[in-house]
């Protein structure tokens, strides 16, 4: 048996420094908040203190933010927008080494994912939107589409630049500027995102980005300079922002959890589906809100998949983000870590059948094995609620028609997979499931093009492509917004 030889990127080329400001009105400051300490979760030990913003800050933050769209931002013809886009989408890709292993330390995803998903995907959202910033005119939103102003933008911690991408680019493309808020145990990429911001020579306020926790996050919600609010996160928080916007007149979208069936028919190619099925929920240790979650599996085949399945998980490697082998990185945090241990054991208690590949774990720092659960019920816990960790709930059914009822049995509806041979059924399928993204014969696959988004309990509004623009423009869409539409 061969052994993989370790790979490990080096923890420098990150060029982490101990202490980081927050970045208002194009420079780095001290917050008025009490500085918080990310850590590495893959071994507990504190990678550097970051300035937090308290509510002075956010006011003087979205004040900047105000003055720097009326007179730079929002005025600019937007081939000179572009030009400033087309400058960040650079410096990511040339700052992309040290991008990804700074997001691997941080978060604990595997290098192989910051590399090669995170970082390019960051860099190519910046390029594909600077291309939009000046044909708004011809998007269709009407001859002469506004910007709506300042937008207050909140990011969770599973992709951290990622997101923050996904949020500012398409914004500024659209002439807004924007006050951000990293979550509070992944917030470095997005402070070196401000320094490319400085980089590219953004004007001063047109980007701001205030580190801290859930109170800095609902400072900027309710503060009445912001005019639209973009969030990710969780449906607790969305539901909670909701209510808080309502009445408002502020614009709100928000991209929430889910609980997505990935659908695996008899006549799959099954070695591919297999590879879908891993990736769909062990990809950035299933702390993906898209997740292929529950396994929903044609009966005549679920022996020969689950066969499958678990041979294939045997060779996942788990172990240290840094390096190229691994597979499955290390759990964000130790609440989230309780968290998925806690479902897990319910999914145990409600007569789940468990099963994981025998793997070593490290020591230290935040650790959980890729788990498959068989023999599970719609109405067990595993089944309806978002573990948002390396955990599968393994379903089945007979019909075309009980696939199509058992994947929209949930409060959720951001996406679903479907593996089948068969066109016409892929058709079928994605008209009746009722879900933001359909997968064909593939799973987590993300592209700036494509809009993407939910129904129901997983928000509404799109991010992504012609679809995404919409969410910031004046009058282009009809997404609910705080006066309770
Ligand atoms: P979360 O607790 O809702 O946090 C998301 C962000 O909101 C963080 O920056 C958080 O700050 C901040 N926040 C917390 N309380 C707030 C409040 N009262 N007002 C305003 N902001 C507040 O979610 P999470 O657990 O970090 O992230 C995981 C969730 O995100 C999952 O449910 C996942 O499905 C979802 N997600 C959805 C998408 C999508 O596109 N639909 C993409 C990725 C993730 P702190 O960091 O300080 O808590
Ligand atoms: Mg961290």
């Amino acid at each position: 048996m061969w052994e993989y030889a370790p790979a490990p990127e080096a923890p420098q080329t990150a060029r982490l420094r101990p202490s980081y400001g927050m970045f208002v009105d194009g420079e780095f400051r001290d917050g008025t908040g009490e500085r918080l300490k990310t850590v590495n979760p893959a071994n507990e030990e504190v990678l550097a203190e970051v300035s937090v913003a308290g509510p002075a800050d956010v006011d003087t933050a979205v004040a900047a933010a105000r003055r720097a769209h009326e007179s730079v931002w929002g005025p600019m013809p937007g081939r000179e927008r572009a030009k400033y886009l087309f400058r960040i989408a650079r410096l990511i890709a040339e700052r992309s080494r040290e991008l990804a292993v700074l997001e691997s330390l941080d978060n604990g995803k595997p290098i192989r994912e910051s590399r090669d998903v995170d970082i390019p995907l960051a860099s190519a959202h910046f390029f594909y939107h600077a291309g939009w910033a000046d044909k708004l005119e011809y998007a269709g939103f009407g001859p002469a589409p506004r910007p709506l102003g300042v937008a207050g933008q909140i990011v969770p911690w599973n992709f951290p630049l990622l997101m923050a991408a996904w949020k500012l680019a398409p914004a500024l493309a659209a002439g807004n500027t924007c006050v951000l808020k990293p979550a509070e145990t992944t917030p470095l990429t997005a402070l070196v995102l401000a320094e490319i911001c400085q980089q590219a020579e953004l004007p001063p306020g047109v980007v701001n980005v205030l580190p801290g926790e859930g109170d800095t996050g609902a400072a900027l919600v309710t503060h009445p300079g912001i005019d639209k609010i973009a969030f990710t996160g969780s449906t607790e928080v969305g539901k909670l922002i909701q209510r808080t916007v309502a009445g408002t007149g502020k614009r709100l979208t928000l991209e929430l959890g889910g609980k997505a069936a990935n659908i695996i028919f008899d006549d799959a190619p099954i070695d591919q589906a297999v590879e879908g099925i891993v990736n769909g929920i062990f990809f950035n240790q299933g702390h993906v809100c898209c997740a292929g979650s529950r396994l929903l599996v044609q009966e005549s085949v679920h022996d020969e998949v689950l066969d499958k399945l678990k041979r294939r998980l045997t060779t996942l490697r788990v172990g240290d983000p840094l390096d190229k082998n691994t597979d499955v990185g290390a759990i964000n945090s130790a609440a989230q870590l309780a968290r998925i241990t806690d479902l897990a054991k319910a999914g145990e208690a409600e007569g789940a059948h468990r099963w994981s590949p025998p793997c070593a774990l490290p020591d230290r720092g935040f650790w959980f094995p890729p788990t498959v659960f068989t023999e599970v019920s719609q109405a067990h816990r595993i089944a309806r609620e978002e573990i948002f960790g390396p955990v599968l709930s393994v379903l089945t059914f007979r019909t075309p028609d009980e696939a199509v009822a058992k994947a929209n049995n949930t409060p959720y509806g951001l996406s679903a997979g479907i593996w089948t041979e068969k066109g016409s059924r892929i058709l079928w399928m994605a008209n009746r499931l009722r879900a933001g993204v359909v997968w064909a014969n593939t799973f987590n696959r993300f592209d700036p093009t494509s809009p993407f988004g939910g129904y129901k309990e997983s928000g509404f509004g799109r991010e992504g492509g012609r679809h995404g623009l919409a969410a910031y423009l004046a009058g282009a869409d009809d997404a609910p917004r705080g006066d309770n539409r």
